[in-house]
């Protein structure tokens, strides 16, 4: 494809350590020869497969080459640059804050290194607008996650909006919704955008009940919302009522098998109910794959055109947590329309 018939895509559903590429992982496994670590170790290749718990322990793995604040920098600006290399025009970036004894980064260091990462790459003439969103990892529990509430509020005033949300993510088998309740509501009230992974894994359907009475502004995965594979239609009925987008990553599910193939993909029961649904990769690193690949196999698997592909990546616009940046957002998806049809 030229430049005027690729696509201009979306991408508002990428985790920073997840998403750390092969040369990336080479750049920091040599800063750090030490520790033994091998890219079978923080990369699940084309054909195979994990448990989510496994792929929970490739974070850990990732975790321990990236603890300091030149490596944040280095990854960040990388994974940037390498949404942008794929067409991506806008994206939402979510991690969560971590601290290291070891090298003495605190969680508010880490945030100030994601966003100078973000501020440099502008200046440096990325073609790529960024937005942060801070994620709380469930499995840190309510305390750390009303903490983490306060610094994105800190960081969402200070930063002229670069972060604009907050992301509930982690291992879904741990810890219960309820208990993040008045952290979320907490952030809502204080104009943070919410993302929240909901009913990723089957046993759900409580929590995904609850955490959609806030409601959220977006819903990460929702694999198991809809009645056919155990949801509920009062889940659908709510997930509707408020038009809440969903955040799809097609490779991300089949390969830890939360779906069991990419035909299977909930991303059909939204898409043909013509609900907002946003094409996204979750962690491109970890699961070999890139958005426009995720498109590319969207649109093989559920027979989409060229054209059906564009318009999902435009009206995926109306989907982010940058109103501001809309109206410009979509003046450059008419002027950057592929030939093609
Ligand atoms: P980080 O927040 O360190 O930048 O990115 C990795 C973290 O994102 C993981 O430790 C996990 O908390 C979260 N994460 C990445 N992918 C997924 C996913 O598919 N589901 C859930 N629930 N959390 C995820």
């Amino acid at each position: 494809m030229s430049s005027k018939e690729a696509l201009s895509l979306m991408e508002l559903h990428a985790h920073l350590n997840g998403s750390v590429s092969f040369s990336t992982i080479e750049k920091l496994v040599a800063r750090k020869p030490h520790l033994n670590i091998e890219h079978g170790m923080t990369a699940i290749r084309s054909g195979q497969r994990r448990t989510l718990d496994e792929c929970f322990q490739v974070f850990k793995v990732i975790h321990q080459l990236v603890d300091t604040e030149e490596d944040i920098l280095m990854v960040a600006k990388d994974v940037i640059r390498e949404f942008a290399a794929d067409g991506v025009k806008y994206l939402e970036l979510r991690s969560t804050p971590r601290k290291e004894k070891t090298t003495g980064m605190t969680k508010r260091r880490y945030v100030e290194t994601v966003i100078e990462a973000i501020r440099q790459c502008k200046n440096e003439g990325v073609d790529i607008e960024v937005r942060f969103l801070v994620a709380v990892d469930r499995r840190n529990g309510a305390e750390v996650a009303m903490e983490t509430v306060k610094l994105a509020e800190d960081f969402m005033l200070s930063t002229g909006g670069l972060v604009v949300g907050l992301d509930l993510s982690g291992d879904p088998t741990v810890g219960h919704g309820r208990d993040f309740l008045p952290a979320l509501q907490k952030a809502k009230n204080c104009g943070l955008k919410l993302s929240l992974h909901l009913s990723e894994v089957p046993s759900q359907a409580d929590e995904s009940e609850l955490l959609l009475n806030i409601p959220p502004d977006r819903i990460g995965h929702g694999t198991f919302l809809h009645p056919e594979v155990g949801g509920s239609q009062s889940l659908v009925d709510k997930v509707r009522k408020h038009n809440t987008p969903l955040e799809l990553c097609l490779t991300s599910n089949v390969k830890g098998q939360t779906v069991s193939s990419y035909s299977q993909h909930h991303f059909l029961y939204w898409y043909q109910m013509g609900h907002p649904s946003v094409i996204c990769t979750d962690d491109k690193g970890v699961f070999c794959t890139d958005l426009s690949q995720e498109y590319q196999l969207a649109a093989s698997t559920f027979n989409l055109s060229q054209e059906d592909m564009w318009t999902l990546s435009h009206k995926a616009i109306d989907c982010t947590f940058a109103p501001d940046l809309q109206q410009q957002l979509h003046q450059k998806w008419l002027e950057l329309q592929p030939t093609l049809f």
